[in-house]
């Protein structure tokens, strides 16, 4: 059984380094116990670097994050840095393309004590995987603009999607051997309307064939908006295309109460990246009060991963471990950072969580 992990790592800027740097701490001393080894190799990136050194994403970093085993990133960008042509730099969505990573997985997860504008005290737990290749992001950046008519493609493979919906299916799997789901699929689509969509939900009723244990539904996209809102318990793993994803994601980050608890993972075949569905917040940068959840419970989703790819049950329950504690010092409400309320540090925070895994 393979017991080495090499983790490339992307301190990003920002906040970034600030809870990276504990977050591998903690996996460091989980790793210690739990009988594996994860080695943390950085992996330079991001605006900040751009600044100082012309390049965002240095050859030397994608070779590391290729050659690792899953990669570890906080957040990168900054607002006054930008590349000659005015656009963002946002090396992940470099990472995205290069690796293939089709699956974005953001799990939308409200616990006991966790604001949300939900008027529920039911329990969330469910997973929405956004296609992150292609759909209407297709032609991002190549649509065609005249005087009086503007197009953009949507598009569908056979490539892509077929290995999406055997990542959803298992997932769903997965979360059910684990209690954490009843096993159940629902694709989001607008198949009613679109023709590239029923060809999305032939091939996703081809894979559900494959998976008579796992129940397959489907639904359209703006009936999900008003059920993730009305229900949203109900759901388990749901999966969509790229732009409809990109909306409901942003809408179960609302559910959720905000951003500083919103883990997220871009997974492909070959390679997975694991990080926080937040930004850099450079207005709170060196304050030492950022909420470091987001990037701890990234850190389980890589956990989880790692230890279903290569079979470590040490390394799944060591997942659930985390996610437990960080369930802890919410539901316990003492140590919290500003953005959930609180007036905590970072390093308060990850001092509680410490402190819940014992
Ligand atoms: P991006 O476009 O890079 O995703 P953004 O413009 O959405 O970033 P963020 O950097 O995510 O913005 O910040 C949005 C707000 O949320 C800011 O006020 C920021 O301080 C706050 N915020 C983001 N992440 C955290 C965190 N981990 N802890 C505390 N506050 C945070």
């Amino acid at each position: 059984m393979k017991t080495n992990y090499d983790i490339a790592v992307f301190q990003g800027d920002g906040i970034g380094p600030e809870i990276m740097g504990p977050t591998t701490a903690l996996l460091s001393e989980l790793a210690q116990a739990g009988g594996y080894d994860l080695r943390f190799t950085d992996a330079p990136a991001g605006a900040a670097h751009y600044r100082d050194t012309g390049e965002s994403l240095p050859q030397a970093s994608m070779d590391a994050a290729r050659a690792a085993d899953a990669i570890l990133l906080s957040a990168m960008g900054l607002p006054d840095v930008r590349y000659a042509d005015g656009t963002e730099i946002s090396p992940q969505i470099d990472l995205r393309k290069a690796l293939t990573l089709f699956a974005g997985v953001r799990p939308v997860t409200i616990r006991p004590g966790q604001p949300t504008p939900l008027a529920t005290d039911k329990p969330v737990d469910f997973v929405l995987i956004r296609e992150s290749t292609e759909g209407l992001f297709y032609t991002q950046g190549r649509g065609e603009v005249e005087a009086d008519e503007a197009r953009e493609t949507l598009r569908i493979t056979r490539a892509i999607s077929e290995p999406l919906f055997k990542f959803a299916f298992d997932l769903a799997k997965a979360r059910k051997a684990s209690g954490r789901g009843p096993g159940k699929v629902t694709c989001v689509d607008k198949a009613n309307v679109f023709r590239a969509f029923a060809f999305f939900r032939e091939m996703f009723d081809a894979e559900a064939a494959k998976h008579p244990e796992i129940s397959a539904d489907h639904a359209y996209v703006d009936a999900t908006a008003l059920w993730m809102v009305e229900r949203p318990w109900s759901f388990d793993v749901m999966v969509t295309e790229n732009m409809f994803g990109d909306i409901l994601s942003d809408l179960g980050a609302g559910l959720m109460g905000g951003l500083g608890l919103a883990p997220s993972a871009d997974i492909g075949v070959d390679h997975a990246v694991f990080q926080p569905c937040h930004g850099s917040a450079p207005d709170i940068a060196g304050q030492g009060v950022a909420n470091p959840m987001a990037m701890i419970l990234s850190g389980a989703m890589m956990l989880d991963w790692l230890g279903g790819r290569h079979d470590v049950p040490a390394m799944q329950a060591d997942a659930a471990r985390l996610r437990d504690a960080v369930d802890q010092v919410i539901a316990e409400a003492r140590v919290l950072t500003r953005d959930l309320g609180g007036t905590a540090t970072t390093a308060e925070v990850i001092t509680a969580v410490k402190e819940a895994l014992k």
